[in-house]
């Protein structure tokens, strides 16, 4: 059987996969069984930051394994130690890390400190955490029920309680009371359709939550590992949040997910705990990874890569306004909404014929998460595939 027969044979149908399979990838450049080359404007979902088959990823990853794999976190671990100061460092916050391994995962922790730290809060159980509309936190049962989506809270219930959507963010003051543990959002809605917060009102928000004691998480799974061009979009917004969480992109493809925050003596020993989270496998990875996104930053070779990016898909935008209604997005979180869904549709399987994939979001915008270090050869060549691919509609 080819691998398409033994997906639908033996692994549950949870994903519609369409036909493609690659089999090697370099940087922004994959390959699929027939030799085939594409462009990859997705890199995995935001999580292949610094490209396919990165050798510097690749040779740490190898030597770290060749030595010691796993322990658990029973005893101490060098990497895990490291990744947390390269993370907290790049940040620049006064924070301290937990390792998990997705972003639900990191989602998960981040409610759990809250929650904790709503109880210790005097008398009044603080417990409602306020999310927004059309976000998305992940697939757990709880994240599910955080993510401010009807249609995702269907089947699973019944579900834990306290979870109140704010239609967006200047509706989340008249849902503030005692209860509140926290108020948890995306600065920039990622799976909802690339939809940036306005920083006015996130920077009122958070001075609003600072007077009142109440905790902001910000879900930094897709935007977080300098994605908006700076190592988290927190700092791009100017805030400072209690909590952020990250996942996607800072292991460059190894599953890793983090919560980082300034409540750092909220959970004690014994209140959270992952068997596989920090090892030494992911954890290299997060060093490495980081490390390199660092040197991009400091040479300012990634600001430049952002630049050109935009500057080459703001000429596809305008050249192709029958089709598109508006360029969304920051750094190299970027998004073009398409006038119909059914067009979109068009565009998705032509830009897979043309040689160059992209992604979908929300229910009209066309995605683009390219790898952090795609070349300019690379961007011209994606650009060219789809320009081809939308020659015809
Ligand atoms: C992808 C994503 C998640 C879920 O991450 P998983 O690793 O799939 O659990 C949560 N929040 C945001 C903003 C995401 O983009």
């Amino acid at each position: 059987m080819n691998t398409q027969e033994l997906d639908k044979k033996y692994v549950l149908q949870t994903y519609g996969r369409g036909d493609v399979e690659f089999v090697s990838g370099d940087n922004a450049t994959l390959t699929d069984t027939g030799g085939k080359q594409y462009i990859d404007f997705t890199s995995g979902i935001g999580v292949v930051s610094v490209g396919h088959a990165n050798a510097r990823v690749n040779a740490a990853i190898c030597q770290q394994i060749g030595k010691i794999t796993h322990t658990s976190n029973l005893y101490n671990i060098a990497p895990q130690a490291k990744a947390a100061e390269a993370i907290v460092n790049a940040s620049g916050y006064d924070m301290a890390c937990f390792f998990g391994n997705s972003g639900a995962e990191a989602n998960e922790g981040a409610i759990k400190i809250v929650r904790k730290h709503g109880e210790r809060d005097g008398e009044i159980k603080r417990y409602k955490i306020i999310t927004l509309k059309h976000s998305f936190h992940g697939r757990t049962i709880t994240t599910v029920k955080a993510t401010g989506q009807e249609a995702m809270h269907n089947y699973f219930g019944p579900f834990p309680d306290g979870f109140v959507y704010a239609e967006d963010i200047q509706a989340i003051e008249a849902l503030l009371d005692d209860h509140t543990a926290a108020v948890m959002i995306e600065l920039i809605q990622g799976e909802g359709g690339v939809e940036p917060q306005d920083k006015k009102q996130v920077q009122a928000l958070e001075k609003l939550l600072k007077s009142k004691h109440i905790p902001l998480i910000v879900d930094e799974v897709q935007t977080g590992g300098y994605r908006t061009g700076e190592f988290t979009a927190s700092q791009v917004y100017g805030i400072t949040p209690e909590i952020i969480t990250l996942a996607k992109g800072i292991g460059g493809g190894v599953p890793v997910g983090v919560v980082m925050t300034s409540l750092k003596n909220v959970l004690s020993p014994g209140d959270h705990g992952s068997t596989f989270g920090g090892n030494y496998l992911s954890t290299t990875a997060v060093c490495s990874v980081i490390e390199i996104l660092n040197e991009l930053k400091v040479s300012g070779e990634l600001d430049k890569t952002s630049a050109y990016f935009n500057e080459v898909l703001d000429n596809f935008y305008e050249t192709n306004k029958k089709l598109f209604t508006q360029k969304v997005g920051i750094g190299m979180m970027c998004g073009l909404r398409v006038i119909d869904a059914e067009t979109l549709g068009s565009i998705m399987s032509n830009a897979k014929e043309n040689g160059v994939m992209v992604l979908r979001a929300g229910r009209n915008t066309l995605r683009f998460l390219p790898p952090l270090t795609i070349t300019k050869e690379e961007i011209n060549e994606g650009f060219k595939a789809l320009a081809a691919a939308v020659s015809s509609l």
